[in-house]
């Protein structure tokens, strides 16, 4: 079975916006164990997506494309696939009420022109979007000799398109191909240290052929092992994770802040819930970040332990100590935690000190800042806000601090 992926989109061929979509889907077909051999993207006309699906379907036998789902004229991919299969679109009365109540659950009369999205060809199979208006399409298109190409068409909104993938398209691809067995997956969260320093951390982990495979990617300084273990049941493939999980874990300690869509504010705000510990912030040199991240967590899990930040402008008080203070005690919180200005060090790197207060005094960290102008302050900001989970993990148990140093 070999795939092609199809990206949709003015924005992607003109150069926009990167197509971050097609590298996504084609690590999840590897893993599960069908290989990609095409990717194409396409601009929103009829005749390039005409094109493109029509050559997609004579040499591939899973096609995955995203864009042009949406609403309004630029989205034709229902339009182009109905084409190629040589069907009418029909409305989809099942469609139209999974519209229609995305607008209703907001109070919202929905516009005609989101009709669009509930037209379907004939004997094509529509793909629930548990988080958007636009449903994804999966359709099987014959070939001249006679084969068929089975076409799944998904929104290009990231986080829509990921969980679509994973709640429909992957069961769908399994039972494809029954012969293969089961796939579970797991990914495990890191901070603190670079893709390469946790590679060479785990004992030949991360080999391509491996079972189960294990795989390693990075964002925005954040580090996502991924576990893709291949069995005869869910059982079996549970347990290979479960083996992998510990000794990814007791290499390395710390740096593992969670497990799948976990973010390390998400890390921290548990840390300090389960330690009934508040906190408050203050911050120059991440601009309002580490607030934003906190904020936002807090108001995910419904905790109440963050208490506020406050944003300064480099001046009057730029030492860090006097910050963390300050907010902890404005806030009535247990722990301050304040992020100085970019400093150049003794050796000309530039710098900022994390510090975070409590009664249990104050703790320092100097970190290095590096990146880029983008990636710098998202990444001191992670720095600090992971600061509050270590040191409170560490408060409990005492003994795995060593991975401390590789983040400084
Ligand atoms: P669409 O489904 O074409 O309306 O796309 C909705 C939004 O998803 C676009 O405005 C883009 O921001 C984003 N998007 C579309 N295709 C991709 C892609 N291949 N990679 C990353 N983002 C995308
Ligand atoms: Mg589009």
């Amino acid at each position: 079975m070999r795939a092609e992926v199809i990206a949709i989109g003015d924005e992607l061929t003109t150069g926009a916006r990167l197509d971050t979509n097609s590298q996504w889907l084609s690590a999840e077909l590897a893993v599960l164990g069908i290989p990609v051999v095409f990717h194409t993207t396409a601009t929103d006309t009829l005749e390039a997506g005409v094109e493109a699906f029509r050559i997609a379907a004579g040499r591939a036998d899973v096609v995955v494309a995203t864009g042009g789902l949406g609403p309004t004229a630029d989205d034709l991919t229902r339009d182009v696939l109905a084409a190629v299969a040589g069907q009418p679109l029909e409305l989809s009365a099942e469609a139209l009420v999974a519209v229609e109540s995305r607008f209703a659950r907001r109070g919202m009369p929905m516009p005609e022109t989101n009709r669009r999205q509930a037209l379907f060809p004939r004997g094509s199979r529509m793909i629930p979007n548990p988080d958007g208006t636009a449903p994804g399409l999966d359709v099987d298109l014959l070939r001249s000799d006679g084969g068929r190409s089975r076409v799944f068409a998904l929104p290009g909104v990231p986080a829509e398109m990921k969980r679509m993938w994973r709640q429909t398209v992957v069961p769908v691809l399994l039972a494809m191909q029954p012969e293969r067995g089961t796939i579970v997956q797991r990914r495990i969260k890191c901070f603190g240290a670079g893709e390469s320093a946790i590679e060479a951390m785990l004992p030949d982990l991360v080999r391509r052929g491996r079972e189960p495979l294990v795989g390693i990617t990075a964002h925005e300084a954040t580090i996502t092992l991924r576990i893709a273990a291949r069995g005869r049941d869910e059982a079996a493939c549970r347990a290979a994770i479960a083996a992998d999980e510990a000794t990814i874990r007791s290499c390395l300690g710390l740096l593992v802040y969670g497990v799948e869509d976990d973010e390390v504010e998400d890390a921290a705000i548990r840390a300090a819930a389960a330690a009934g510990i508040s906190l408050a912030s203050g911050e120059i040199g991440t601009q309002g970040r580490v607030a934003a991240l906190l904020a936002q967590s807090d108001a995910r899990a419904g905790e109440r332990m963050f208490r506020g930040g406050t944003v300064l402008s480099p001046g009057a008080t730029d030492d860090p100590v006097a910050i963390a203070e300050r907010v902890r005690r404005d806030a009535g919180a247990d722990l301050g935690l304040a992020v100085g200005p970019p400093q150049t060090d003794a050796d000309g790197n530039v710098v900022l000190d994390i510090v975070l207060v409590s009664d249990a005094g104050v703790e320092r960290v100097t970190h290095r800042l590096g990146g880029g102008a983008t990636l710098a302050p998202s990444r001191a900001a992670k720095t600090a806000v992971d600061l509050v989970r270590r040191s409170l993990l560490a408060a409990r148990a005492p003994e795995p601090t060593r991975n401390l140093e590789v983040m400084r």
